[in-house]
């Protein structure tokens, strides 16, 4: 099974991927985490990626394309990208590379999020340096998992704005992209945690 988990920022994509990757034994790409590690490595490649990311923009797709394709062609296992594809010609690569690969997208799953709600959550939101996962409560000094919680650049209020203007103009033709694919499905992410994940559960059951 590949899934395909779209979502404005702050939708929870991280979230619920980290769970579905356990439930479904599946492999979590996000190509956000994969930039970042590039930038943390200290290469002149992280640091274009840096610039680009800070401001909100996205990084071109040609790289975003072929970073992806280094991964997807030397994993056997069951893929959840999360935050690719964010364009119209990356779907397009993506469709291409599956094919090549002889394999397929099994679903392609949105989650739904009002702007006023993704302002909300990204304002408050602390990430952990380790496991990626954002903090449960407003209050703790450290994640669960024992790494330090740092808040991300692009969460910066401007940012966000502009992440959303970026978002509604090169990622939701995405969705149009998919919507005639059959594949398509809509999850209300305005929820807890864990009704998000039953809902998208109940969807994954049924292309399993
Ligand atoms: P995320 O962690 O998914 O919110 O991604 C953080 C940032 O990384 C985005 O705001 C973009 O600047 C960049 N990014 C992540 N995935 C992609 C992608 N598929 N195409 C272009 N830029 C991306």
């Amino acid at each position: 099974m590949n899934i395909v988990l779209m979502g404005c920022p702050g939708a929870g994509k991280g979230t619920q991927s980290a769970k579905l990757q356990d439930e479904f034994h599946l492999k979590h790409i996000s190509t956000g985490d994969v930039l970042r590690a590039e930038i943390a490595s200290g290469s002149a490649l992280g640091k274009q990626i840096a610039a680009l990311i800070d401001q909100g923009n996205l990084v071109p797709d040609e790289l975003m394309i072929s970073m992806l394709e280094k991964i997807v062609s030397t994993t056997q296992r069951g893929l959840i990208f999360d935050g690719f594809p964010r364009t119209v010609p990356q779907a397009q690569a993506l469709d291409e590379m599956m094919t090549r690969l002889g394999r397929q997208i099994s679903a392609v799953v949105m989650i739904d999020l009002p702007e006023s709600e993704v302002v909300k959550r990204l304002s408050t939101r602390r990430l952990c340096k380790q496991c990626s996962k954002p903090a449960a409560t407003a209050t703790q000094a450290t994640c669960e998992c024992g790494g330090e919680l740092y808040v991300r650049a692009d969460d910066a209020p401007e940012s966000v704005k502009h992440r959303l203007e970026v978002y509604r103009a090169q990622t939701l033709p995405v969705k149009d992209y998919y919507q005639s694919s059959g594949k398509y499905v809509e999850i209300n992410g305005n929820q807890m945690p864990d009704q998000v994940f039953e809902d998208i559960k109940t969807v994954l059951e049924k292309v399993k």
